[in-house]
C-alpha cells in the first residue's frame, strides 16, 4: 500500500513537474557569488507578448530549470526567464547580474519590486559594444537589492545561437576581485598564443616549411574562435561590428577544422601512398569546412551554425583518429600531436565535467579551454620543432652519405686515371719501342741502299753525297782533300776474254784490293760504274793520296787473280786530284781533274798513277797541292 503510494506520488511528479516552482534566490550576509541558473523559471514565448502579459502568466506556465545550467539548445523560439532574488540583509545590496554568455543577440531586462517595474534595458551583441552599461565581455547588470525585500527579474532572450542563460548575481567588489584574476587568465592565454602566433611565423618566414603556416593558421583560428565565443573580440577587437560578431564565429570555427586538417594531413604524414581513405576523407573535410569558412561571411549565422559544429566535431574527431592511426604505424612526429590533442579535448571535457558539477567550479574548471588548448599549442610547437630537428638531423646524415659517394667516385676516377696513364706510358714506351725498330731498319735500308752488290763497297749514290759533305768540311776547315779515280786497263778486252761472269769475280777481287788500303775511319772507297773505283781521302795532302794510290796499283799488279784454273793478272790506272776546295761546290772541278789526271794516266801508257798538275787546272778557285 505504502509502495503504491510512493508509486503515485512520483507520475504525479512527473506529470506536474512544473508544480514545483523554484523558491527564491536569496542573497545573505556572507553572500559573494550567487549562482542562479537553479532558481531559473522559464516560458517560451507565443504570440505577441508584453511584459505585463508576462508578469500576469500563471504559474503553471512557468517551467522549473533546477539544473546547474541553463542550455535549451537551438530554436527560433524567444524564451522569458524568471528569478526571484530576496535580499535578507537590513542593507541595500549593490550587485551585478552576470549573464555569462556574451553571443545572445537580444536580451531585454526588467526588475520588478515595491517600487514597481524597471525600465526595459536592451542588452545582447546586436546592441554595439559601448551601448552596456558596464564595458565587459560578458554582460553586466548593475542591481540593487532593496534590504528585506523580493525582487524578480525578468528576462526576455531572442537569439540564433544556442539558447543558454549563465546567470550569477555578484557582489560588485567580490566581482572585481574575481575579475583580476579572470582578466590575468585571459592575458595569459592570449599572450601565449599570440607568442606562440609571431614565434612561428618568423619560423616560418625563415624556415619556409608550410606546416608552420598551417600551424600558424590553426593557432590563430582557435583562440579568434574562443575570443568570439567568450566576448572579448567584440570588446577588443570590432565593438561595433554587430553583424561580423555573428558571423565570425563560424568563419573562426571553420577555419580551426581547416588549418588543423590542413595541418595534420601534412605534419604526420597522411599521405595518399600511406593512407589512402584517411587523406581523402581528411581532404574532404578541409575542403568542406573552407567552404563554410567562406559561406561564413555572406550567408546568415542561424543557417551556418548547425553545419560548423558538425563539421568541427567530425573534424576534431578524424584527427584524433588520425593522430592514433599515425602512432601506431609509428610516425615519431605522432607522439607529440596525439598528446597535444587530448590536451585540446581535455579543455572540453573538463569544461563539461564541470558543467555536470562533477568538478569543483574554479578559475582552472572554468578556463579549461583556453589552458587546453594553449597547453596544445604548446606541445605542437614543439612538436614540430622535434621534426624540424629530425629533419635536420637527416639531412645532415645525407649530406654526409653524399660526401662518402662522391670520396668513392673521386677515388675511383683517379684508379681510372692512374690505369689510363700506365697505359699511356705502355703505349708509348711500345711506340718508342717500335720507332726504335723502324730507325733501325731504316738504317738497315739506307744501309743497303748506300751498297754496291756486287762489290760490297758502297755505291756511287753514297759517294756523291760523302764526297758533297766533305768538300764543304774541307772548304769550311781549310784542309786539303784527295780523291782518287780508279780505272782497271783493258777490261774490255778481259770480258770479252773470259766472259763477264770472270769479268764480276775479277771486279770483287779488285774492290777488296782497294778496300784492304784504305784504313782510316773518314776515308771512303766506291764503286762509281762499270770498273771504275773511287777513294776519297779527307784531310790528307796529295804525298799520302799519291802513296795510297801508288799502293793500290801495286797491289793490284802483284795480284794473282785465280779464275777457273787460270792465273790472271790485271793492272789499273788511277787518277789523283789533292786539293783545298775555294768554294763549298768545287765538287765537279775536283773530280773532272782526278779524271782528267786518269785519262793522262792512260794516255802515259796505263798502270800508274798520275797527280793532276797545277797546270792542267784553269780554275784559279782550286788550289791544287802538288808532289
Ligand atoms: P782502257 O784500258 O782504256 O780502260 O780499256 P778498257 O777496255 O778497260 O776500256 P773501258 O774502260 O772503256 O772499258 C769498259 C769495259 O769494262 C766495258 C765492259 O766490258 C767492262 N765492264 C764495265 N762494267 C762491267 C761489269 O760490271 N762487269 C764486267 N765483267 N765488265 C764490265
Ligand atoms: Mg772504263
Ligand atoms: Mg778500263
Amino acid at each position: 500500500m505504502n509502495r503504491l503510494a510512493l508509486l503515485l506520488a512520483f507520475a504525479l511528479s512527473l506529470l506536474v513537474p512544473n508544480a514545483a516552482l523554484a523558491e527564491s534566490a536569496v542573497w545573505g550576509k556572507h553572500s559573494k557569488r550567487l549562482e542562479l541558473s537553479q532558481f531559473v523559471n522559464y516560458w517560451v514565448e507565443s504570440g505577441d507578448v508584453s511584459v505585463e502579459d508576462v508578469r500576469s502568466l500563471p504559474e503553471t506556465a512557468w517551467t522549473h530549470n533546477g539544473n546547474d545550467s541553463v542550455s535549451l539548445g537551438y530554436g527560433s523560439e524567444a524564451y522569458w526567464f524568471r528569478v526571484q532574488l530576496s535580499n535578507s540583509l537590513a542593507v541595500e545590496a549593490i550587485n551585478f547580474l552576470e549573464i555569462g554568455y556574451p553571443v545572445l543577440d537580444q536580451i531585454t531586462f526588467y526588475s520588478a519590486s515595491s517600487d514597481g517595474l524597471s525600465q526595459p534595458l536592451v542588452l545582447g551583441d546586436k546592441q554595439p559594444f559601448y551601448d552596456r552599461p558596464v564595458h565587459h565581455r560578458n554582460f553586466i547588470i548593475p542591481m540593487v537589492l532593496a534590504p528585506d525585500e523580493t525582487t524578480t527579474i525578468l528576462i526576455r532572450v531572442a537569439t540564433t545561437s544556442s539558447m543558454q542563460l549563465p546567470l550569477t548575481l555578484w557582489d560588485q567588489d567580490a566581482f572585481y576581485a574575481a575579475e583580476q584574476g579572470r582578466s590575468l587568465f585571459e592575458g595569459i592565454y592570449y599572450g601565449i598564443v599570440l607568442v606562440m602566433i609571431l614565434y612561428n611565423l618568423f619560423v616560418f618566414m625563415a624556415v619556409g616549411e608550410r606546416n608552420f603556416l598551417y600551424y600558424v593558421g590553426y593557432i590563430a583560428a582557435m583562440p579568434l574562435f574562443l575570443a568570439c565565443l567568450h566576448g572579448v573580440a567584440f570588446q577588443f577587437l570590432w565593438p561595433e561590428a554587430t553583424w561580423w560578431n555573428d558571423q565570425s564565429i563560424i568563419v573562426f570555427l571553420n577555419l580551426v577544422v581547416f588549418f588543423g586538417g590542413a595541418f595534420s594531413i601534412s605534419f604526420i604524414n597522411v599521405t595518399r601512398e600511406n593512407h589512402p581513405w584517411l587523406n581523402r576523407w581528411t581532404m574532404a573535410m578541409v575542403m568542406i569546412a573552407g567552404m563554410l569558412s567562406a559561406a561564413g561571411l555572406f550567408i546568415p549565422y542561424q543557417h551556418m551554425i548547425l553545419p560548423s559544429i558538425l563539421v568541427a566535431f567530425v573534424g576534431c574527431s578524424t584527427m584524433l583518429l588520425l593522430s592514433v592511426v599515425r602512432w601506431v604505424k609509428k610516425d615519431p612526429a605522432a607522439r607529440y600531436y596525439t598528446v597535444a590533442w587530448v590536451f585540446m579535448l581535455f579543455g572540453g571535457i573538463v569544461l563539461a565535467l564541470s558543467k555536470f558539477t562533477m568538478l569543483p567550479r574554479n578559475l582552472l574548471t572554468e578556463n579549461a579551454t583556453q589552458v587546453g588548448s594553449a597547453l596544445g599549442v604548446i606541445l605542437l610547437s614543439i612538436a614540430l620543432a622535434d621534426r624540424l630537428n629530425r629533419e635536420k638531423k637527416k639531412a645532415f646524415a645525407a649530406q654526409q652519405r653524399l660526401l662518402r659517394e662522391e670520396r668513392k667516385a673521386r677515388l675511383a676516377q683517379e684508379k681510372s686515371l692512374n690505369i689510363q696513364r700506365e697505359a699511356n706510358a705502355l703505349l708509348e714506351a711500345r711506340v718508342q719501342e717500335r720507332t726504335r725498330d723502324l730507325e733501325a731498319l731504316n738504317e738497315q735500308l739506307l744501309e743497303l741502299n748506300a751498297k754496291d752488290p756486287l762489290t760490297n763497297l758502297k755505291n756511287r749514290g753514297h759517294f756523291d753525297k760523302t764526297f758533297q759533305s766533305a768538300v764543304v768540311h774541307a772548304y769550311r776547315f781549310e784542309e786539303m782533300l784527295s780523291l782518287l779515280v780508279l780505272d782497271i786497263d783493258h777490261f774490255k778486252k778481259f770480258n770479252d776474254t773470259y766472259g763477264h761472269l770472270v769479268g764480276d769475280d775479277c771486279l770483287q777481287m779488285v774492290a777488296k784490293c782497294v778496300k784492304d788500303h784504305v784504313t782510316r775511319p773518314q776515308d771512303l772507297a766506291a764503286r762509281y760504274g762499270g770498273e771504275e773505283f773511287v777513294v776519297l781521302l779527307p784531310d790528307t795532302p796529295e804525298e799520302g793520296a799519291l802513296r795510297v794510290a801508288e799502293r793500290i796499283r801495286r797491289e793490284i799488279e802483284k795480284t794473282a787473280f785465280r779464275v777457273s784454273g787460270e792465273i790472271l793478272h790485271l793492272t789499273v790506272s788511277i787518277g789523283v786530284c789533292s786539293a783545298s776546295p775555294a768554294r763549298a761546290d768545287a765538287t765537279k772541278d775536283l773530280f773532272a781533274r782526278a779524271d782528267s789526271a786518269l785519262y793522262a794516266a792512260k794516255e802515259q801508257g796505263r798502270n800508274r798513277v798520275v797527280a793532276c798538275s797545277s797546270d792542267s787546272s784553269d780554275d784559279p778557285a782550286m788550289t791544287a797541292a802538288l808532289a
